[in-house]
């Protein structure tokens, strides 16, 4: 569903560009505004979310698509944690549809779905590691990594219950908005996959901004 609000980026208490192959771990605070832009387009910014008090609750895919009877995210769609708990919500978006079934991409994957050679190749799952090590006062490990976003991501579900990474919907200047409900810790990896269509094979800068 696409929803607009027009918040005002000069009123923005905080942006930041990520460029593609970098991480953005921060908490945004209960009651503020996250946008993720999508600057110029076909990106994919795979993101978890983390209860800031204790990040042994965080987000969960298994939860928000059972309660809102959907398996993509869009306008209106409460995020919800392990516990049940509303995490955030979303509020606004212009892509129209997130992915949270395809998971991010690793070493693994890449060497699984594309090639043995494909192995040494930067993914998301290591920007993830890099941050949780890079930023101990969150007290997190590998073991914590868990189910993601793909914001402005296209993972359809074929007819026969597949997954398929298909051409992005994504274009220049499409954004997502969430409002916190509670403090998180967000950490965002900007995607640098260059073996398939999730981010048309160019990896790009997104941008991140918060109102209070
Ligand atoms: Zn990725």
């Amino acid at each position: 569903m696409i929803k607009e609000i027009l918040l005002q980026a000069a009123a923005a208490s905080y942006r930041a560009t990520v460029p593609a192959g970098d991480y953005w771990m921060q908490v945004v605070k209960a009651g503020q505004t996250l946008r993720i832009l999508d600057r110029e387009g076909n990106q994919a910014a795979d993101t978890l979310f983390y209860n800031a008090v204790d990040p042994s609750e965080r987000y969960s895919a298994v939860d928000t698509i059972r309660e809102q009877g959907n398996v993509y995210l869009t306008a209106g769609t409460p995020l919800l944690s392990n516990l049940g708990n509303v995490m955030l919500e979303i509020t606004a978006d212009t892509c129209g549809r997130h992915d949270t079934l395809g998971g991010a991409c690793a070493t693994e994957s890449n060497t699984v779905r594309y090639a043995l050679e494909k192995k040494c190749m930067h993914a998301c799952r290591d920007s993830w590691m890099l941050a949780v090590v890079s930023h101990p006062e969150f007290g997190m490990s590998k073991r914590d990594i868990t189910h993601n976003i793909n914001f402005f991501m296209n993972v359809p579900v074929t007819p026969d219950g597949g997954l398929s990474f298909a051409d992005g919907i994504s274009d220049a200047g499409k954004y997502v908005e969430m409002l916190a409900h509670m403090d998180v810790i967000v950490l965002i990896s900007n995607c640098p996959q260059l073996n398939n269509p999730c981010n048309a094979y160019n990896p790009t800068p997104i941008e991140v901004l918060i109102w209070n």
